[in-house]
């Protein structure tokens, strides 16, 4: 176990809400909202601004962060399929080296015999996506925590009162893995009027689909059902539709309504974080403690017109990544270094000084988050979703590879991988973007004869990925 130089091993706070995109934290630069407390850990460490799941759905970038591997090894490729929980995982890896462990909150992973946490100390999950308003909690044993309360105080309540129970005199891994804010966003009483009376700002894509209805796109793209449009006005917004509003107007009131929410429910994690961060402090731990924000993956937030995620396009594919650890990280410092949810666990392990097995596909971002990312640190990654035209957002399997400036998907159409799948075999297309000149990728250049070469050279790219990490063509 290797020691800090106080002479003292890292504890690990890894907290991880669920669909919380970057672009509504402040320290990315958020035009929407502020989050005070989750800033509080970039201004204490490094801010990573190419943070990427590489499948952007809750369950499969769950299993990616604990096993460090992608999602055709570790086996949970969608929604249904739950972690086989004889996996080795890094909370498992770091019991055995004698660290004390536990898991709050949502779990997403599956429940049972096969299924339940494993590698913990202590766990009290969510059953499943659990409800906002007095949740029950599952734990060991058969164990049902039934209380009163909203689902992200109580989670963060259940944190301090686990880090006071602690053995001081070894040093901890505590996952905290908030259910907000994940649909259908119903804020703490609290926060029931936060932003009344203001006018959130729309992202600069939010009319995509009105002024061309995602023309460029591929047709499996134009036939989602993920647009602000689809939400449904009771169950989601929490109103009805006003009568008389045109498409234009109506696509806005529906903005400010998922907005709204969105951000009320972010703003309970982000009191949740401040109160932990204070917690460290008040018991002098900070500075022995690695401290993670993240969330499973990146979400839409009307960009595009589309709310949800799964695709491979920038605000989807980004995860918020911030990390302190003040013995080894400079305060207020970022990098573009491509950071992976496989990257996570052989991160951790090294930071606490245990072996890295040679299986984890994922690489230490160690060196990254020290301010010496190695010269041959990747340039491109592998992404791939496989849940073809599941469930009510109709949303295509697709693969593809995204490098500093462009990216490649390709949506192969086919749900043959997809367990229990029965959607329609669609023809195989194409998307190709310029991040540098088109970073909203607005524009689909595959047709472009001028960059035919940039294409093929992706092409090539992307094999050579797939074979890096064992994954085959479908
Ligand atoms: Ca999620």
């Amino acid at each position: 176990m290797s020691v800090s130089p106080a002479g003292r091993p890292p504890n690990v706070v890894f907290i991880m809400s669920d669909d919380h995109a970057a672009h509504a934290v402040s320290a990315y630069g958020s035009r929407i909202n502020r989050t005070p407390g989750i800033d509080r850990i970039a201004e204490r460490g490094m801010r990573l601004d190419s943070a990427f799941c590489t499948n952007s759905i809750c369950a499969p970038s769950r299993a990616a962060i604990l096993t460090g591997t992608y999602n055709h090894v570790n086996g949970v490729t969608t929604l249904d399929t739950p972690l086989d929980n004889s996996l080795v995982t890094f909370p498992r890896l770091l019991r055995e080296a004698g660290y004390q462990t536990a898991m709050i909150g949502k779990w997403h992973l599956g429940h049972g015999p096969n299924a339940d946490p494993a590698g913990f100390d202590f766990w009290r999950v969510l059953p499943g996506q659990g409800h906002y308003y007095d949740p029950v909690m599952l734990a060991a044993d058969g164990e049902v925590v039934e209380r009163g309360g909203y689902v992200t105080d109580l989670i963060t309540d259940d944190c301090i009162d686990w880090i006071d129970r602690r053995d001081p005199d070894r040093p901890f891994l505590l996952l905290c893995h908030h259910k907000a804010p994940h649909r259908r966003w119903e804020p703490a009483p609290r926060h029931a009027a936060l932003f009344d009376g203001v006018d959130i700002p729309e992202p600069e894509t939010m009319f995509e689909d009105l002024i061309d209805g995602h023309a460029d796109r591929a047709a499996v793209v134009r036939a989602m059902r993920m647009r602000l449009m689809d939400l449904d006005p009771i169950y989601d917004l929490k109103a009805p539709v006003p009568d008389g509003l045109d498409s234009e107007a109506e696509l806005r009131w529906r903005y400010q309504r998922y907005i709204k929410d969105y951000l009320r429910v972010v703003a309970a994690v982000d009191e949740g974080v401040d109160r932990i961060l204070d917690h460290l402090e008040a018991i002098g731990v900070a500075d022995d403690t690695i401290v993670v924000y993240t969330s499973d993956q990146g979400f839409f937030l009307g960009d595009h017109g589309w709310f949800d995620k799964r695709l491979m396009y920038e605000e989807s594919l980004r995860m918020p990544f911030l990390v302190s650890y003040p013995r080894r990280v400079e305060p207020g410092s970022s990098s573009d270094a491509m950071v992976l949810n496989v990257d996570v666990a052989p991160t951790i392990l090294e930071w606490c000084g245990v072996e890295v097995p040679e299986w984890m596909q994922g690489r230490s971002a160690v060196p990254v988050l020290e301010g010496e990312p190695p010269v041959d640190w990747r340039s491109s990654m592998y992404y791939r979703y496989w849940m073809h035209r599941d469930g009510a957002h109709n949303v295509p399997a697709h693969l593809g590879v995204r490098t500093a400036t462009e990216k490649l998907i390709c949506y192969y159409n086919d749900p043959c991988d997809q367990p229990g799948a029965n959607g329609p075999v669609d023809p195989i297309e194409w998307e190709f973007f310029d991040l540098a000149s088109d970073p909203f990728e607005t524009t689909n250049l595959i047709g472009d004869p001028s960059r035919a070469a940039d294409v093929e050279r992706l092409r090539g790219e992307l094999a050579r990925l797939q074979a890096e990490v064992g994954d085959r063509w479908p």
